[in-house]
């Protein structure tokens, strides 16, 4: 049994959800945003590069921003979609919760999942001293002894961005990659990594080295443990759709140079994707967008569903006029006098 009706359903409470939802609240439209409390960056104890807010711890942030919605009368509940799909001229969507919910526009903003390479305490140590992103953590961790792990191309990218931050940049070519995985590199990638002072280690890594839970090191399958103060890896990033299938949402690879580093939604700068009534914001369509980033998308999504619903109603409000319009003499005269009656004044005829 559907329980409520809402012009907008915000799949997603992050950055981006949240930004969309406050957009649309303003400008007077019944919300309701749906989130797992599962946003990227829960690991990480700050968020830095918000302009105004950095070092916020990331949950702060999004409480902050779940009261400012809810001030504009938007309801944010904790709940998972579990399916959605169309349903007439609207959606209907099912929460884990038992809730059905019904509304005219869907913004989706999931963000995405991110896959970790598989190197022993990678996984336990994500977003504390196992980084992925220099412009959210670099600064934080300059001048210190940075251990890259991963190969080809796309390593020696991150080597060299990392480089900016420290001098002291080791490159660990066997974690998750074949042994020999230095093969792979082009005499220009050695010759680049020569010049910057990154040192090379191309033997199979057997895990992080951990001690009264500080990061201590890199561990070698020979036993050798090389002493580091983080650690960087790549994740393959992928749109996070589960539960939201019945959208049909397509999705398409991203690149960076040769690689694919994951999938996307398919959208327009504005958010609008290819599905009619269903936009898209932040990490589920822009992969690389970081927090600030991500609002901004919401902002602008929501925007765009806030213009898409005025014209609808317009459209409908043009449809009432005219059938007014066109109503035979004698209706309008009865609905006059019955006016007249009610105390309601003249009416136009
Ligand atoms: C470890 C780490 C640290 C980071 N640090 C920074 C930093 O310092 N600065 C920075 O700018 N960026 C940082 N980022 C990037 C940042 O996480 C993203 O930019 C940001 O989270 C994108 O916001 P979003 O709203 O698109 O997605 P998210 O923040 O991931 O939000 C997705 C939302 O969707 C919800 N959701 C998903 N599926 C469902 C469903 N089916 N039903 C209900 N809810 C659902 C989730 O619960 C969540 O509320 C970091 C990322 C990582 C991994």
């Amino acid at each position: 049994m559907v329980t409520e009706q809402d012009d907008v359903l915000v799949i997603g409470g992050g950055a981006a959800g949240l930004s969309g939802a406050l957009t649309l609240a303003r400008a007077r439209r019944s919300v309701l945003v749906v989130h797992d409390g599962a946003p990227r960056n829960a690991p990480a104890a700050h968020m830095h590069a918000y302009l105004g807010l950095d070092g916020l711890p990331p949950a702060d942030l999004l409480a902050r921003g779940r009261a400012e919605v809810e001030g504009y009368g938007a309801r944010v509940v904790e709940d998972r979609v579990v399916d959605i799909r169309r349903d007439g001229d609207g959606f209907r969507a099912a929460l884990a919760g038992g809730r059905v919910v019904r509304a005219r526009r869907v913004l989706v903003a999931t963000g995405l999942v991110d896959a970790l390479p598989d190197v022993p305490g990678v996984a336990e140590r994500w977003g504390r001293d196992v980084l992925h992103c220099p412009f959210c953590h670099g600064w934080e961790v300059r001048d210190r002894a940075v251990a890259v792990l991963g190969s080809g191309p796309l390593a020696v990218h991150r080597a060299q961005l990392w480089r900016g931050w420290t001098a002291d940049v080791t490159l660990f070519l066997g974690a998750g990659a074949p042994a020999g995985a230095g093969d792979g590199l082009s005499d220009d990638d050695w010759e680049r990594l020569a010049a910057l002072g990154v040192r090379v280690v191309d033997g199979p890594v057997a895990g992080l080295e951990v001690v009264d839970d500080v990061l201590t090191g890199v561990r070698l399958a020979t036993g050798t443990v090389l002493a580091c103060d983080a650690v960087v890896v790549g994740t393959g990033m992928d749109a996070r759709l589960d539960g939201l299938e019945g959208l049909g949402l397509p999705t398409e690879p991203v690149s960076m140079g040769d690689q694919v580093i994951g999938t996307r939604v398919v959208a327009a700068p504005d958010g609008a994707t290819p599905v009619p009534g269903v936009r898209v914001a932040g990490n589920v369509t822009d992969l690389r967008a970081q927090v600030q980033v991500a609002a901004a998308a919401g902002l602008t999504a929501g925007a765009a569903l806030v213009g898409e619903l005025a014209a609808e109603d317009a459209d409908a409000a043009v449809a009432r006029y005219r059938a007014e319009q066109e109503a035979p003499f004698s209706a309008r005269a009865e609905r006059e006098l019955a006016a007249r009656r009610a105390g309601d004044g003249p009416v136009g005829l």
